[in-house]
């Protein structure tokens, strides 16, 4: 039986960031640990599962799909972690489970208000509850299922490909019995979309040669699953598909931005081409969660899907692992390990 300190560690926003000097605007402070209250859980978190879209809510923009984070208040994160003390009847003492809590030792919720969910603690390995069986995979799904209306036979291009939304998005549409090609940054992660993965090809849009690399690919782009915006984009747009989709997933190249980032440039080509271009937003299919994952859970244990961790111990850590997100230093899903 776990006993809790008195006190944790929790990161508070107390300034807007610029670019990703996160330090700037981010302290780790002690406080005491909150008891739960009647109907409230306490979760010690084991795993904290860092996301792209954060960063967004850490500006001060109202435009954004959610309210900007409150300076001065603990910053929000999906944690995988075990309840330690319950006061509600559904979510008992030692059960793993997932929910949105904060970047802190401990999470104090209520569990419908923070999406609770046990999980199950059967699968090859608990963490794939942020991975395959998490919130970046039912992106990837309903993004090329429901969003972009994804057809066996298509060509599938994935950006932030070796990133974990990504190199879900792009082994969903290889499942699918797609071409996919993923766009990603330096020969490393392009080898490994290729080798490990067996994507049909990868791009590295750092290197020269780009433009010459979208335009070879033969019969166009049919679907593109957009993780960045920004410049790629421009340079994708020319070479869609007649009737070409577009899953606007993320716009990660302009989450720093004060200003909403100029483009797309080559808006024209959407005419021209036929195209038809739709933002999504996950928790929008919360409801089909089960059903999503019943596939996933599925695929992960016939060996059809992976997801590859990029763990960093410790919660002091937090900062340094969430940077490398915004100049992709990592493969695959970007996981702080609370209680090493
Ligand atoms: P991730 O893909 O694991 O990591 C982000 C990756 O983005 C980096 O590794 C980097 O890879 C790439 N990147 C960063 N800045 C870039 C730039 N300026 N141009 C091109 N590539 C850049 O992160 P994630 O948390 O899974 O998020 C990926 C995207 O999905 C984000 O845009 C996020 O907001 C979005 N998302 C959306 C939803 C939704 O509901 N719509 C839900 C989850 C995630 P390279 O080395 O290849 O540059």
């Amino acid at each position: 039986m776990h006993t809790p300190p008195k006190q944790h560690r929790v990161w508070r926003l107390l300034r807007h960031p610029a670019g990703d000097d996160f330090a700037a605007g981010l302290t780790l402070e002690r406080q005491d640990l909150p008891e739960p209250a009647d109907g409230e859980v306490l979760i010690r978190n084991e795993y904290l599962s860092l996301d792209a879209g954060t960063r967004l809510w850490m500006t001060p923009r109202t435009d954004s799909y959610q309210p900007p984070i409150p300076l001065g208040s603990q910053v929000p994160g999906l944690i995988l972690g075990q309840v330690v003390q319950s006061r509600h009847k559904d979510f008992p003492v030692g059960a793993w489970v997932r929910a949105f809590g904060q970047w802190a030792d401990y999470s104090c919720v209520v569990p419908s208000q923070a999406a609770v969910m046990i999980v199950d603690e059967s699968v090859s390995d608990i963490r794939q509850h942020l991975g395959v069986l998490g919130m970046n995979a039912w992106t990837a799904y309903v993004g090329l299922t429901e969003v972009a209306r994804t057809r066996p036979g298509e060509t599938v291009l994935v950006s932030a490909a070796a990133g974990a939304t990504g190199m879900l998005a792009a082994q969903i549409a290889r499942i699918m019995g797609c071409r996919v090609i993923g766009l990603a940054g330096g020969e490393a992660k392009c080898r490994y979309l290729r080798e490990e993965l067996r994507l049909d090809a990868a791009i590295d849009y750092k290197a020269d040669g780009l433009a010459g690399a979208l335009a070879a690919i033969h019969g166009g782009i049919h679907v593109y699953f957009d993780n960045v915006g920004g410049p790629l984009l421009d340079h994708v747009l020319p070479n869609m598909a007649h009737y070409g989709r577009i899953a606007v997933c993320g716009l990660i190249a302009s989450y720093a931005d004060d200003a909403a980032a100029a483009g797309p440039r080559r808006f024209d080509q959407i005419l021209m081409r036929r195209l038809s271009i739709s933002g999504f937003f996950s928790p929008d299919f919360m409801h089909r969660g089960d059903e999503i994952n019943r596939v996933m859970r599925h695929w992960l244990d016939t060996g059809r899907i992976t997801m590859r961790f990029d763990v960093t111990p410790g919660i002091d850590h937090v900062l340094t692992a969430y940077r490398k997100l915004f100049v992709g230093g990592n493969i695959g899903k970007v996981l702080v390990a609370l209680q090493h």
